[in-house]
Order: C-alpha cells, then sequence, then structure tokens
C-alpha cells in the first residue's frame, strides 16, 4: 500500500510531536510514525524537564501537562562504597517553576493529543524500516509492506541513529560517543517521600550522583522524586563496562543496595524497569542535520547535554522540533524540499539556545571522561570529612589533612588544580 503525506515524521517522542503539532496547525498534512505499541511506550529518560520551553510554546503546560513535583532541592552527591558527601541548593521560591518531575511516557501522551488535536496522524506500531531515497532525495519512508510518500521527511528517531546510519553520511556513533542509561522506579508514598527528603507535597529533589554509583566507571547515578515514586537510575559511557570488566546490572544492584539509598528507599517495592542510550559527543557538525527531503531533529542530532550538573535532552528535542516545523513551512511556501530549502534549519539552529549551549559545553564530554572525577575524587573528599570530623585528641587541621589524604590516594597538588582548571574551562 502507498500514500501520500506533506510530512511524515518518524519517532513521536518530544522533538517529533512537537514538530507535529506545529506543522498539523498550520494545516499540512502530517503522520507521525512511531514503532511503540502505544504512545511514550518506548521513550525512557531519567525524570526531569526544564520548563523554559514549555513557557514559550505551551504556556497552557502548568495546567495541563502531567507534572508530578516542581523541583526544589537540587542535590550531587560524592559517594564511597559506604559513605557520601551531599551538596544541595534549596530553592528559594522564586527558583521553582524552573523544572519538574514528570513521568517521559505521560509527557509524551500529553504531547501526543495536542499533535492529534491539531489534525496530525499519530501511528503506534509502526516501524519504519527504511527511507526511500530516489535521485539521493529522501522520497519517504517503508514500514513492512507499507511505502509512504513525503514531501519532507523528519528524522526522530532518538539516540539510537539506525536509519540516520543508512543514509551512510554520518561517521558511524564510537562507543565512547553514548552511554547506556538504566533507571528503576520505585513505589513509595508520598508523605515518606516528604519526609524523608524534605519536601512539601508538591516539591520535588532532583540529585546527580557521583562516584560509588557508577563503581568508578565514567557515568554517573541520577535520583528524581515523583509524586509517589522514586526514579533511580544510573547512566554509563558504552565502553566501560567492558574496560573495567564489570557488568551493567551489577552497577545497577550495587548502587540501590548502598546504605545511604537503603534507606531512601525503605519500605519500597519497584515497578518498572528499563534502559535507553544517551548521546554524549558535544555538539553534532551541521551538515549531517539537513539534506535533500528530510531533516533531523532531538536526540537523533545529539541534542543532549550532560554537564555533570544538569542532564537535558527534551528540552532540546523540543527546540529543534519546533524550529523543523518552521523551516518546513517557511520551505512548503516557497515550493521547496531540497537541501538548498531546508538549509535554513541549520541558522536557526545556529541562532538558538541548543548551540549556544551545546558549543559552550563542548568541552564537557572531555572533561567527563577523567576516571578521576569518579575515583579518587570522591574518596578523597568522603576521607577529608571523615578525618576532619573525627575527634580523638589528635588535632586535624583543615590543610595537613587534606595533603595527607593527597598523599596516600597518589593525588598530587598539580593534578588537582589541573583538574580544576579543566572544570572551570569546560563546565
Ligand atoms: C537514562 C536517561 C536519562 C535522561 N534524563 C533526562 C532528564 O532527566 N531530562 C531531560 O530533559 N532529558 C533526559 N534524557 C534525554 C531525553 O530522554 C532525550 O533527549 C529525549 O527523550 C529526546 O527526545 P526525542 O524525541 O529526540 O527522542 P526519543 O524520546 O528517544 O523518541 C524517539 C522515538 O522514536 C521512535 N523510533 C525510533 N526508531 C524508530 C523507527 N525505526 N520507526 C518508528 N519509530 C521509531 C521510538 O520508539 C521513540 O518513541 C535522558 C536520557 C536517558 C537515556
Amino acid at each position: 500500500m502507498s500514500e501520500k503525506f506533506d510530512v511524515a515524521i518518524i519517532g513521536a517522542g518530544p522533538s517529533g510531536l512537537t514538530a507535529g503539532y506545529f506543522l498539523a496547525k498550520s494545516g499540512l498534512d502530517v503522520v507521525i510514525l512511531d514503532k511503540a505499541s502505544e504512545l511514550g511506550a518506548k521513550n525512557v529518560y531519567g525524570g526531569r524537564i526544564y520548563s523554559h520551553v514549555l513557557k514559550k510554546y505551551f504556556p497552557e503546560y502548568k495546567d495541563e501537562a502531567p507534572i508530578e513535583r516542581w523541583v526544589r532541592k537540587e542535590q550531587l552527591y560524592f559517594m564511597t562504597r559506604d559513605s557520601a558527601v551531599k551538596v544541595e541548593f534549596f530553592a528559594d521560591k522564586g527558583f521553582l517553576e524552573e523544572s519538574f518531575t514528570a513521568y517521559l511516557t505521560k509527557f509524551v501522551k500529553w504531547l501526543g493529543e495536542k499533535a492529534e488535536n491539531a489534525g496530525a496522524l499519530i501511528a503506534n506500531g509502526v516501524r519504519v524500516d527504511s527511507l526511500i531515497i530516489e535521485n539521493k532525495k529522501v522520497k519517504g519512508v517503508i514500514a513492512g509492506e507499507d511505502k509512504l510518500i513525503a514531501d519532507y521527511v523528519v528524522i526522530a528517531e532518538g539516540a539510537n541513529t539506525v536509519l540516520l546510519d543508512s543514509l551512510n553520511l554520518k561517521p558511524k556513533t564510537k562507543p565512547n560517543e553514548v552511554a547506556l542509561g538504566v533507571k528503576e522506579v520505585f513505589r513509595l508514598d508520598s508523605e515518606k517521600i516528604n519526609e524523608r527528603f524534605g519536601v512539601n507535597d508538591d516539591e520535588g529533589v532532583a540529585a546527580l550522583l557521583v562516584g560509588y554509583p557508577s563503581l568508578g566507571a565514567i557515568g554517573g547515578g541520577f535520583l528524581y522524586t515523583m509524586k509517589n515514586e522514586v526514579a533511580l537510575g544510573v547512566v554509563v559511557r558504552l565502553d566501560e563496562p567492558a574496560r573495567k570488566r564489570i557488568k551493567m546490572y551489577d552497577i545497577v544492584e550495587e548502587f540501590r543496595m548502598h546504605p545511604l539509598l537503603k534507606r531512601l528507599l525503605k519500605d519500597s517495592y519497584m515497578i518498572e524497569y528499563s534502559a535507553h542510550f544517551v548521546v554524549e559527543r558535544g555538539k553534532l557538525p551541521d551538515r549531517y542535520l539537513v539534506g535533500d527531503g528530510y531533516l533531523v531533529i532531538g536526540a537523533a542530532a545529539g541534542f543532549e547535554l550532560n554537564t555533570g550538573l544538569i542532564v537535558r535532552g527534551v528540552d532540546f528535542a523540543i527546540e529543534s522540533g519546533k524550529i523543523a516545523a518552521d523551516t518546513i513551512l517557511e520551505a512548503h511556501s516557497k515550493g521547496g524540499s531540497d537541501r538548498n530549502a531546508l538549509s535554513i534549519y541549520l541558522k536557526k539552529l545556529r541562532n538558538s539556545f541548543i548551540y549556544r549551549e551545546l558549543e559552550a559545553f563542548r568541552k564537557a564530554p572531555e572533561f567527563l571522561s577523567n576516571e578521576r572525577i569518579y575515583t579518587k575524587y570522591p574518596e578523597l573528599l568522603n576521607d577529608f570529612f571523615r578525618e576532619i570530623l573525627t575527634v580523638d585528641g589528635n588535632p586535624r587541621r583543615l590543610y595537613p589533612t587534606l595533603r595527607g589524604i593527597m598523599k596516600k590516594k597518589k593525588i598530587s597538588l598539580l593534578g588537582l588544580i589541573r583538574d580544576g582548571l579543566r572544570a572551570v574551562r569546560s563546565i
């Protein structure tokens, strides 16, 4: 069977649905295809959405979106096997609407409803196998027996870029440019969450955890409080388990058994387990993102950012979806769909916060590849606090104590300063 649309979007994640919503709203004939049996079933993330893009494009989100809790506490933990140093920012009320915790599954359903109400056709359970290419121009998609012809194809397939790779335009993703995230969700009464995390009913906690959570591998843990659940997970660079000779499920098991987490999760039970890739390569070269008949958006375009303090992707996905929609509408009004007509997409991206931020943090992946961040430094911090807080009749002054631990751990002062400078320059 063969059908014709103005736009075919591959992937009903936040990026594809945003593009679909704005294109359909402007009267284009749009189909959004997703392999998941229902909206949201294949979308995995940690748990927090930054609201700046929603304020811009969906100002009604506060009343409509499936918000779990507004983030009131930001925490950064440096952990060893049985201890932890926590840095916490207890935000003032003015910060409260910066970000919120939410289930991506529900969020995607909400966006999907908006896209459908705007007139987009969403086809779930449809896996796109390949692209139709004629004279080097993308003309549509093939899904099983079905052929779908479209003037514009938007690739929004997420971090696992199977279709984009099939175009052979970009080098294959290297294992050190992508990480594997594993997430578990634990059911816990909201009163217990409020009590244990020190928050009120609609206030939440977002935490990043460094060191033991990844068993010293390049990566880290995350924790987000939902209304009645705690989302906990680990992200580890794909080449790390093999290099460190550890298994991903061991990392996740060990992390969960940390004495601090055991307390936070006491009386809870796991209700969900999922895994997904996340891109960690910094900025992608422009030229792969647009071509004759197609555009690439969201995580497929590499629009994800991990600075070690902040993990983002959904706001980039929404922004790139909107920019792609604007680009297609402009090109359509002029009757063009080749690379030339679509290349305005790159100009718009370069003027957007996506490029500004990816550019500013382009050295973050390299900085975060430093193993000492996950091994020696969390140990140093924990040993330091243990020492200076010990009272046993032996004086423990700050600097001599620090130097003593550094010597024991074989951390040179010069190396520490160098790493500090790298941090300042890259994040
Ligand atoms: C562990 C982890 C934690 C994260 N934490 C956060 C966080 O807290 N906050 C944040 O903002 N971001 C976070 N991210 C990043 C965020 O999840 C992504 O950036 C965002 O989901 C990207 O949206 P997208 O629409 O581009 O892709 P996706 O959400 O990945 O959606 C892609 C869609 O394409 C579909 N698809 C793929 N291939 C095909 C095909 N061949 N045919 C049909 N359909 C197809 C999939 O089923 C899927 O629905 C995290 C990511 C991970 C992995």
